[in-house]
């Protein structure tokens, strides 16, 4: 494995900083207070070319590799989460999907947009009693004469409100359980498709996060993604890529916390001396760089196996249980050597910390991904119970 960037990796890593100094990390904390969705920064990333880095350019993309994705990805994790959510839905559960499934004139229809930043699309998976089981779905669609009626529920939808496009998972034929799923671009503005916004989250919370309804809403055979019954691919594929991206911005979460806490604790005094000559603090904040380094690692070896177009659904798995869980020790830790100044929002820390909470419980919880490691491993599938007695 080579673990040297290109000169152009560098470059556009650095860039993403940049911008994550400059225009990002001064906004953060008052859309965070404000539970504000910042649309600004929203638009201003596709003018960047961060929505939709990996999309070919024929679509409005820069048609960068997967590791190249990954590094402006966790640029913009370090300093925000709620923006880095923008990317990682819009550019690897939405664009991915269109440009993997649709069909010419659906790429040509919705990629530019999408990769410009003037429209914004979510993904419509998880339903009130349909989560980590997404086969279970309850979500109808029924064939009527040239489309698709369809009815039903959608829960805690990143994008909901401000898309423009929903990408919208439904069972065409319960008997045939995930076989029987379809994915279709629904345009937001179709009658019978409406949207409410959820309050009260823990973190992400300048990220627009919607519960949807579907009543009676009726789409075309063009709206259809891929095939009837290719659903659940459509729907693994792009959590495939979402993974690697939520991944990605935690590796940027361990960044930020260990560059906090090391310009904190060069600073903070105690005893008469700065609180990083105490050897305990120094253990936490190596703590927190061994950390950020595995992860990093592991999302470089998930983003270089994908660009190679070798199966990585184990090492995406590996990478994102990791990270995620890496992001939530590591912004803990920060608070504790930061103390008392940690526990407020003149720093990044605490926010790190509510802000890294949902990344072990969305796109596949950590129990979902050691469940897909250990399937790799074994030979087993222990995702779906088994009944007492069941053999194999
Ligand atoms: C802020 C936010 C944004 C989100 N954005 C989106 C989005 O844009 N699109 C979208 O479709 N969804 C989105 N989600 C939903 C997210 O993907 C789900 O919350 C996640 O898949 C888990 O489903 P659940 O919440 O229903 O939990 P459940 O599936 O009910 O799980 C509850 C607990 O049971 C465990 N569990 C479940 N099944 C098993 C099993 N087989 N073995 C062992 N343990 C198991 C889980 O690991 C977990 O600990 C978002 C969620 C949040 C909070």
């Amino acid at each position: 494995m080579d673990l040297d960037l290109t000169d152009e990796q560098e470059l556009i890593s650095e860039t993403a900083r940049r911008f994550a100094d400059e225009y990002v990390i001064p906004r953060v904390r008052e859309s965070d207070r404000a539970q504000r969705f910042d649309l600004e920064l929203a638009r201003k990333l596709g003018e960047m070319g961060y929505l939709g880095a990996p999309v070919a350019e024929q679509y409005g993309g820069r048609g960068l590799d997967h590791v190249t994705y990954g590094l402006i990805v966790e640029q913009i994790g370090r300093a925000d989460s709620a923006a880095r959510t923008v990317i990682s839905v819009q550019t690897s559960l939405v664009c991915g999907s269109v440009e993997r499934w649709g069909t010419e004139e659906q790429k040509q229809r919705w990629l530019p947009q999408l990769c410009s930043g003037e429209a914004f699309g979510c993904f419509g998976l998880t339903e009130p009693d349909s989560g980590s089981d997404a086969a279970s779905m309850r979500t109808r669609a029924e064939r009527i004469d040239g489309g698709w009626r369809i009815n039903g529920q959608k829960m805690w939808i990143s994008l909901g409100n401000v898309a423009s496009v929903a990408l919208v998972f439904a069972q065409t034929d319960p008997e045939l359980a995930h076989r029987g799923l379809a994915c279709f671009l629904v345009p937001t503005d179709t009658p019978g498709f409406s949207s409410q916004e959820i309050h009260g989250k823990l973190g992400l919370r300048s990220s627009d996060t919607a519960s949807l309804a579907f009543d009676g809403l009726e789409v075309p055979d063009e709206a259809l993604l891929g095939e009837v019954g290719q659903g659940f691919k459509i729907a693994m594929s792009a959590l495939d890529l979402g993974r690697y991206s939520v991944a990605a911005g935690c590796v940027g979460i361990c960044d930020g916390c260990v560059e906090a806490s090391v310009a904190y604790a060069t600073e903070r005094k105690q005893f008469g001396v700065p609180i990083a000559g105490f050897q305990l603090v120094q253990a936490m904040i190596a703590e927190m760089i061994v950390k950020r380094d595995a992860a990093r690692l592991l999302v470089l070896r998930a983003g270089m196996l994908k660009d190679k177009g070798v199966p990585s659904t184990t090492e995406t798995s590996i990478a994102k249980l990791y990270a995620t869980e890496s992001a939530i020790e590591c912004a803990n830790t920060a608070i504790q050597v930061h103390g008392g100044a940690g526990y407020v929002d003149d720093h990044p820390v605490e926010r790190y910390l509510r802000d890294a909470r949902v990344t072990t419980l969305y796109e596949g919880t950590s129990q979902i991904q050691k469940l897909i490691i250990g399937r790799a491993a074994t030979g087993i599938d222990a995702i779906l119970p088994r009944s007492p007695g069941a053999d194999g």
